[in-house]
């Protein structure tokens, strides 16, 4: 079988995953068919009566044992993840790190949030008391991507777990090794029954898992995938959460600290090679301080190294983005943007070189659509305002940033975005008590923090009389 680095193919009926740099052997999982989709559901429906029952502080031990092994194993699943996605072993390392945070927390928090309580309400007859409830949904299916493959699914199904649900997790085609080992770990640690299984497969899978009778679906992905996932959730009325596409804008304002707001700038453009669904795609900043916010975004960009191993930037994960990238470049260029960094020759498959773009039209691709590269457009606005509208002139909204001290807390308050960070990039990620997700084309629902749990959970409203 010969087939192009990092192209995930189906050899014998085995999901075959490769290197995108080298074409080394990552992993060969058998693919799971509608029928065998269906099976999985069932064997983890089978198990929640026990993972339900066993209530928050079995579950609560159990989960932060499985914290502890992510810990110990850090190295491990870091070198897995690098051999799988080309990442830096450095960007999968914090990776793993902030999917332990929220492990932890969501073990630490569930009963707290999630437990039975006594509701006071003046409807409530005088004879009668209330109380409200949360229930597991049951079986959740949880459907990831490839580009954070181990933070996205855990983000999700660490929530669902401490819920009391049992999960089915497709991996990406593109990242089936390192699912197979969060769940064969999570097995080590509950070997009692199957609460966490994979399926593995191409997008078909995926569309099984849709269809199978789970109760709930947490999706992470593409907008195009999202909305194929909620209209196959919709026959079935199986309530979905979906974490989509996404093409973060950052504003800079007069009175930022310009080398803050450059440092940030590069690494929330440019980490994990730009495939970040809260990455910096586009900034713009206010004639005043433009060329000088650009100078220092070259500069420190500039200095970034591309390549195989200990780079800054590893290679491009799938290899069809590479047209893409190379499409907003090239189209950016065409209708009178600049390279101020990179270019179309940056674009050395597997490897992407840092790429800035000025002065570019609003009607370009770099600036509309998700580019997922080590790529960025710097865009000059007359002031913050127009810096706002712009931001806000697209279909996402997911996260975006905000540098500035004066306007900026206002600023910040008119993105129109599920989360937004004032003097900083990305940091809300990493954070587990805030909730994560996004509005409009960059879907609904949220994980991570109390918000979470409560997706994975059903409120129930119980009245008694005395
Ligand atoms: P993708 O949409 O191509 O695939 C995501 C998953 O969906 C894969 O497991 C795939 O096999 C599966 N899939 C494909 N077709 C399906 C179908 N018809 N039904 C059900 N499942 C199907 O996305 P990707 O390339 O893996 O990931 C990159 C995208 O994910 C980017 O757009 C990025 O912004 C987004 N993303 C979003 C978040 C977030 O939290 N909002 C996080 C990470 C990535």
């Amino acid at each position: 079988m010969t087939t192009a680095p990092g192209v995930p193919t189906i050899d014998d009926g085995e999901l075959v995953s490769t290197n995108p740099a080298t074409g080394e052997l990552a992993g060969r999982f058998p693919v799971a068919d509608p029928a065998a989709v269906t099976r999985a559901v069932d064997r983890a429906r089978a198990a929640t009566d026990w993972w339900a029952g066993l209530g928050f502080a079995s579950r609560r031990t159990r989960l932060l044992r499985w914290r502890a092994l992510l810990a110990n194993r850090i190295s491990e699943l870091a070198a897995l993840s690098h051999r799988e996605t080309g990442k830096p072993i450095a960007d999968a390392v914090v990776e793993i790190l902030a999917a332990i945070e929220h492990v932890d927390w969501a073990a630490r928090n569930a009963k707290r949030v999630l437990r039975r309580r006594r509701v006071r309400s003046r409807l409530v007859l005088v004879e009668h008391s209330a109380h409200l409830e949360y229930q597991p949904y049951g079986v959740v299916g949880v459907i990831g991507p490839w580009n954070y493959p181990v933070l996205t699914p855990v983000g999700s199904l660490c929530y669902a777990l401490a819920a009391g649900n049992t999960v089915v997790f497709k991996p990406s085609e593109y990242s089936p090794a390192v699912g197979q080992w969060l769940v064969d770990s999570f097995a080590e640690v509950v070997p009692e029954q199957p609460v966490f299984r994979a399926v593995h497969g191409l997008g078909e899978v995926g569309a099984a898992l849709c269809r199978s009778g789970v109760d709930k679906l947490a999706f992470t992905g593409s907008t195009a995938t999202a909305k194929r996932v909620m209209a196959s959730c919709a026959e079935s009325l199986t309530p979905v959460v979906l974490e989509a596409g996404g093409k973060d804008a950052m504003i800079v304002d007069a009175d930022a600290d310009l080398d803050a707001a450059a440092d940030a700038c590069v690494w929330g453009a440019l980490t994990n090679a730009g495939q970040t669904c809260i990455g910096i795609e586009r900034a713009y900043v206010v004639d005043a301080v433009h060329d000088t916010f650009v100078e220092k975004v070259v500069a420190k960009a500039g200095r970034l190294t591309v390549g195989a191993d200990d780079a800054d930037i590893g290679p491009i994960t799938m290899p069809r983005q590479i047209e893409v990238i190379r499409q907003h470049i090239t189209d950016a260029i065409d209708r009178g943007g600049r390279a101020v960094l990179g270019g179309p020759e940056a674009v050395q498959p597997p490897y992407v070189r840092p790429t800035i773009l000025v002065e570019v039209p609003e009607d370009a691709d770099a600036v509309r659509e998700e580019t997922f590269g080590p790529t960025l457009t710097i865009n000059r606005v007359a002031d913050a305002d127009e810096a706002v509208a712009r931001a806000n002139a697209l279909p996402y909204g997911l996260g975006g940033s905000v540098f500035g001290r004066r306007r900026a807390t206002e600023l910040a308050a008119r993105i129109r975005s599920g989360m937004v960070a004032v003097n900083s990039t990305l940091t809300f990620v990493g954070m587990s008590t805030l909730p994560f997700g996004g509005v409009g084309d960059s879907g609904f629902g949220r994980i991570h923090g109390a918000d979470g749990l409560r997706e994975f959970a059903r409120s129930k409203a119980v009245t008694r009389r005395r």
